[in-house]
């Protein structure tokens, strides 16, 4: 039988194993960690957010301009096949108010231990504290272990290494010089979802750092001069900004910082007030009220809201009530770089497509698939992560199984 060796047991590579074996193949799973799963494992702690119930087409739209390097893989696993898939593993899944698909329980744990047992009862065999360094000189997988070097050989491979992201969970992007060696385009690792540094005052920091400011809508500018608006959440962080609506922007927010040194985030503190409005209630007379006062009874801004506005303003709120409805519905916060790729959600850059043919297999090394996050796409947070992940790998598990069998000797 042909064997196919994956090296990678996140999302990615445990779906290419089972594909692989779906498809007959031997499946033989190699990772660095002393068990595998762990960066799926993290993304349950904040409720495990699988997909998404959109139609196909604006599900799509998300992967933005590697739409069509990714949609292949996406179409022949949908939202709808994930669902069936976990139902198989016994988690049934539920769509929430936002769209977004979640296991009921929320977890991840529940099923990657039914997924796993699944796999070994199929006949994956895993080999874990396994490092890939690259090929031998006899075309074998070469791995350091703590009990001396291992070689493997394989029919076809999958790799689904991950990308840069939270390092100390296994993927940590070491397969970047491996591969560049060998002369296959990569776009570099950039932090995609991630936070951002703000020049914030010691006293707004001390006083605010770890506060989530709720309700507001962000505006951004791309490089291309398209303004995007997203409602949302984010936190106030020592060093900055980060969490949801940050995470929707961040592509941009990052090109933008490349291109011309720092990025200006056009907030709304107030959304569901029109301008009008706010100008009419800050008109009202404010006789002996503070301006605090005045703020939080004309326009609901207390806490950290009107610390933002005070830092931001430099404690120069204006009086005119024009003014100061027009700083509220569109206060500009200066970003200055993005935080490392160490602290991102995920991972832009990567294996490029132009590597890759349409079974995601690199065209200079035949018989050797990439799937995941090491490919070169990125996706908002909303399950586009997982599912482009567990859809690449799928694809690729399949294919690679099928290349075996035909090339096997
Ligand atoms: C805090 C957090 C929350 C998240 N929440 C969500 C969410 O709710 N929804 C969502 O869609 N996405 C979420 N994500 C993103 C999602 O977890 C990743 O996109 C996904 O895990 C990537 O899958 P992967 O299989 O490509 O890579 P990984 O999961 O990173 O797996 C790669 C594997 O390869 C192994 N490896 C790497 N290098 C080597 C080597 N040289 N030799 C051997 N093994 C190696 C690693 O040990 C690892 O097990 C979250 C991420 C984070 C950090």
């Amino acid at each position: 039988m042909a064997t196919v060796v994956v090296v990678g047991g996140g999302p990615a590579g445990l779906m290419a194993a089972e594909a692989a074996m779906t498809a007959g193949a031997t499946v033989e799973l190699y990772d660095v960690m002393p068990s595998v799963g762990r960066k799926f494992l993290l993304a349950g702690k904040g409720g495990l957010n699988l997909s998404h119930s959109e139609p196909m087409e604006p599900f799509l739209s998300r992967y933005g301009t590697h739409r069509a390097l990714i949609e292949p893989a996406i179409r022949s696993f949908p939202p709808a096949a994930l669902r069936t898939w976990t139902l198989g593993l016994g988690v049934e899944t539920f769509v929430g108010t936002s769209g977004r698909i979640f296991p009921v329980d929320l977890k991840a744990a529940p099923l990657l231990r039914a997924w796993l047992r699944r796999l070994r009862q199929a006949g994956v065999q895993f080999h874990i504290r396994h490092r890939w360094c690259g090929w031998d000189q006899e075309g074998s997988l070469l791995f350091t272990t703590p009990y001396g070097p291992v070689h493997a050989k394989a029919d076809a491979v999958v790799l689904a290494l991950g990308g840069g992201s939270w390092p100390h969970f296994g993927s940590d992007g070491t397969w970047v010089s491996i591969l560049s060696e060998r002369k296959i385009p990569i776009a570099p690792l950039k932090p995609a979802n991630c936070g951002f540094d703000v020049q914030w005052s010691e006293h707004f920091r001390t006083k605010f750092a770890g506060y989530p400011v709720k309700t507001v809508e962000v505006t951004v500018k791309t490089v291309d001069g398209i303004v995007t608006r997203h409602r949302g959440e984010f936190v106030i962080t020592a060093n900055g900004v980060e969490g949801g609506v940050i995470y929707m922007v961040s592509a941009a927010a990052r090109n933008v910082i490349a291109a011309e040194g720092t990025v200006t985030l056009w907030v709304d503190l107030v959304p569901d007030r029109t301008l009008q409005r706010l100008t009419k209630d800050f008109a009202e007379p404010r006789g002996k009220r503070t301006v605090a006062t005045h703020l939080k009874r004309c326009a609901g801004i207390a806490g950290v809201k009107a610390g933002l506005l005070r830092d931001v303003l430099s404690k120069d709120v204006p009086a005119d009530p024009v003014r100061l409805a027009a700083v509220i519905k569109s206060l500009p916060i200066t970003l200055i770089a993005p935080r490392p790729l160490e602290e991102a959600i995920s991972t832009a850059g990567g294996v490029s497509f132009d590597a890759l043919d349409r079974r995601l297999m690199l065209r200079s090394f035949p018989g050797v698939f990439c799937a995941g996050e090491m490919l070169d796409w990125e996706a908002p947070t909303g399950g586009y992560l997982l599912t482009g992940c567990l859809a690449t790998g799928r694809l690729t598990g399949r294919a690679a199984a099928e290349w075996a069998d035909e090339h096997c000797v």
